[in-house]
């Protein structure tokens, strides 16, 4: 059999970060052998600049908006955000597709081995057919209307089926809420009884504004519905934040990714991790920060997340809030703007938790022995990623 031999300035499991004097092996096909000591690897070693890593986890992007590259302008905030990309002029079929699939090839030769991927519709599926890239697609329900709520679950029960044929395993899907702010009670409900046991995933806290719309409806969110033709407020008024309003429609023992969280309070991520705890939930929080910056231009709470032991990963979002689907460029901003973050648990966050996050935990995500996850060489500045393997 023909071995493959990786040694570089530093090789990351997975859980640890190790050293130079490591050489991991694989065999021609990638599924890893061994992490040996140099002096028992024999000839045939590569030697390479850089941090050896399994194969990384993009949890949250949106393919079919990759035509969009550069089309909203950032620093507008949440609201605007999203209105700007209802009124984008729709681009052609063949255009869409040109540019999904240059979103995959990039993703795939920066190392992404498996993305969590958000689906309004059935535009990306053809791309995800052929694609190398592992997906988990996220069909997502915007409905603000409880009598319609039946009748979207019927449409994206038809959308989960064409994905789980079309696209090779190991897909999986879900079908799963935009955000507390255009998703109905009925919807949600509804959305709870068909994900039992699944991945699924929600925006959430993203802007102050949706928190203000729950606690005292008001803000500018009354300035976007009205936008979208809503003459009365569409959604009921709590008087808690939007995550302790949103949470308790879950009890089915879901891993919920909790996306952006760029406002989240302390206090809401004590009830959060205390509700999930209670009810047989698994909470990851989703960073993506690039997309904050350049839509909010702030960013999530790194040190109450790490301070609450929660569970994170990290997306690039989409092209609408992003210059490049890179998560060596998501890792690399963490890391700038929080110092005291070491690479260890960036890393930890874009390939372990990922792989639990996305039920690939048998697969990917780390060096173990018989798995196939990929090999990635991160330069050591966080810069750049390119697959080995
Ligand atoms: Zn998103």
């Amino acid at each position: 059999m023909a071995y493959k031999k990786f040694q570089a300035n530093q090789l990351f499991t997975g859980k640890t970060l190790l050293d130079s004097s490591c050489v991991l092996i694989t065999d021609e096909h990638g599924v890893i052998q061994d992490i040996v000591p140099e002096k028992e690897a024999g000839s045939d070693v590569q030697q390479l600049e850089g941090i050896l890593s399994p194969g990384l986890f993009n949890c949250h992007c949106h393919l079919e908006l990759s035509h969009m590259k550069g089309h909203i302008p950032p620093g507008g905030g949440l609201t605007s955000f999203i209105a700007a990309v209802m009124q984008t002029p729709p681009a052609s079929f063949e255009e869409r597709e040109i540019h999904m699939r240059q979103a995959d090839t990039e993703m795939y030769n920066n190392g992404i081995v498996a993305v969590g991927d958000i689906s309004n519709n059935t535009t990306s599926i053809q791309t995800k057919s052929k694609s190398r890239i592992c997906w988990y697609n996220f069909l997502e329900v915007t409905n603000l209307d409880d009598h319609k709520a039946e009748e979207k679950m019927k449409d994206f029960l038809t959308m989960e089926a064409a994905c789980n044929e079309t696209i090779p395993p190991p897909v999986q899907s879900a079908i799963v809420p935009h955000a507390s702010y255009s998703v109905s009670p009925a919807t949600f409900r509804l959305i709870n009884e068909y994900t039992q046991g699944k991945t699924i995933t929600i925006h959430n806290q993203e802007s102050a504004g949706e928190d203000e719309l729950f606690t005292n409806g008001t803000g500018p969110f009354l300035s976007f519905y009205r936008g979208i033709g809503r003459s009365s407020l569409p959604i009921a008024v709590s008087g808690k934040s939007s995550l302790q309003t949103w949470l308790p429609y879950f009890t089915k023992e879901q891993t919920i990714l909790l996306v952006h969280n760029t406002c989240t309070r302390e206090e809401d991520i004590i009830y959060a991790n205390g509700y999930a705890k209670n009810n047989g939930l698994t909470l990851y929080y989703c960073l993506c920060p690039h997309a904050n910056l350049y839509i909010e231009n702030r960013l999530p709470p790194v040190d109450l997340l790490l301070k609450h032991e929660c569970n994170i990963v990290l997306g690039t979002d989409s092209y609408g809030s992003n210059h490049q689907l890179s998560m060596a460029g998501e890792m690399s901003v963490l890391l700038q703007h929080f110092p005291s973050l070491s690479p260890a648990q960036v890393l930890q966050w874009t390939t372990s938790n990922s792989s639990a996050a996305l039920q690939l935990q048998h697969e990917k995500g780390s060096f173990e022995k018989g798995k196939k996850p990929g090999v990635v060489l991160i330069q050591n500045d966080f810069s750049a990623s390119k697959r080995l393997v």
